[in-house]
């Protein structure tokens, strides 16, 4: 089994070339939940929509979130109602939004919930909340603390950030399954998503970052940040606020404790060669998905790399950039 840690939209480009290469039911994803919200009361978890979107073919992948091809009348009619319309939930979307919040108030977790709607779109893979108590990222601003989709959707990111925390973590605990599927995974991959914002509140539920320490798979990541800038979005403003470079570095700093190999693209060759002085093993490939024939490449070399197959994707060419251990 393949453990894979997520956010939701560039963690969900590289599940989505996992998906290609590894049947689905090896793949669990255990998924960041910081990010979710009540939105004209219903509950909505937009990392969780997007990784069951794309194992489910419904991602519209030209926006990165929601179901393609989805309508928005019912945004449209709130607005008439004078209604906040900044969080886009599509139509389709909000089918999965009143099923969730009505599984909720019937009483079952948000893991059971998840499984349910899952099952019903016919998602093969195990996706799995971070935890089924309510934690909340908060981004401390000049004009007082935001939730995250306030800061991120509402406001743009514009916002300068004094700092970033998790309520509500410490009194968390990992869903059912989690810590399980951490240390018995053949490999834990770190998609490449916000180190802050995505990967930060999972690995700030008690018990996560132990559990990677044990984890007996090789725990590999892939960096979000390319140079000194990330991909896209807050991560560069996010990490700097909490204390860490925007650069590969600051990656492998945020997974220092756990973390066996650290990959990041080819244009960051010399710094990688840095970072290898510190004895991390560091990697470099092409990690821009644009395409999906990007997804897989990358999903391929991460999963190459983790489970100990360095050699056929050195021999394939997949890999670029000198090794980490000085060999050829
Ligand atoms: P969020 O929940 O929407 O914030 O999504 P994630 O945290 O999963 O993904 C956001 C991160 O993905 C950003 O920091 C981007 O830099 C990164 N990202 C997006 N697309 C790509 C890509 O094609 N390659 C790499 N390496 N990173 C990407």
């Amino acid at each position: 089994m393949i453990c894979v840690l997520s956010g939701g939209t560039g963690g969900a480009k590289f599940v989505d070339g996992l998906r290609q290469i590894i049947p689905a039911e090896d793949i669990t994803i255990v998924v960041n939940t910081g990010d979710d919200l009540m939105w004209w009361g219903l509950y909505v978890s937009p990392d969780i929509d997007s990784i069951t979107y794309v194992l489910s073919g419904m991602l519209s992948r030209e926006r990165g979130w929601g179901v393609k091809g989805d309508t928005f009348l019912c945004l449209q009619a709130m607005g008439q109602l004078g209604e906040p319309t900044w969080f886009h939930a599509g139509d389709r979307d909000l089918a999965v939004h009143i099923l969730r919040s009505r599984l909720l108030a019937e009483g079952k977790t948000l893991s059971e919930a998840t499984a349910v709607i899952s099952q019903k779109l016919g998602v093969k893979a195990r996706i799995l909340p971070m935890s089924d108590s309510r934690v909340e990222t908060r981004v401390d601003t000049p004009i007082g603390e935001l939730s995250f989709e306030e800061y991120f959707v509402q406001r743009w990111y514009q916002d300068p950030v004094n700092s970033v925390r998790f309520a509500g973590v410490s009194d968390a605990e990992p869903a059912d399954g989690v810590l399980d599927a951490i240390t018995k995974a053949d490999a834990v991959l770190i998609a490449p998503s916000n180190p802050v914002s995505s990967i930060g509140p999972i690995l700030a539920v008690p018990g996560i970052r132990d559990a990677l320490c044990r984890a007996r798979g090789k725990i590999a990541a892939v960096s979000p940040i390319v140079g000194s800038a990330p991909v896209a979005g807050p991560a560069g403003i996010l990490m700097q606020a909490q204390g860490l470079p925007c650069s590969i570095a600051g990656v492998a700093k945020a997974y220092a404790d756990f973390l066996d190999i650290l990959v990041c693209d080819s244009r960051d060759a010399r710094a990688a060669a840095e970072l290898r002085q510190a004895s991390l093993r560091v990697e470099c490939t092409q990690t821009i998905m644009r395409s999906s024939e990007d997804k897989v490449a990358l999903a391929r070399t991460v999963l190459a790399l983790a489970t100990d197959t360095k050699l056929s994707a050195r021999a394939s060419g997949i890999l670029s950039g000198a090794p980490a251990d000085g060999s050829q």
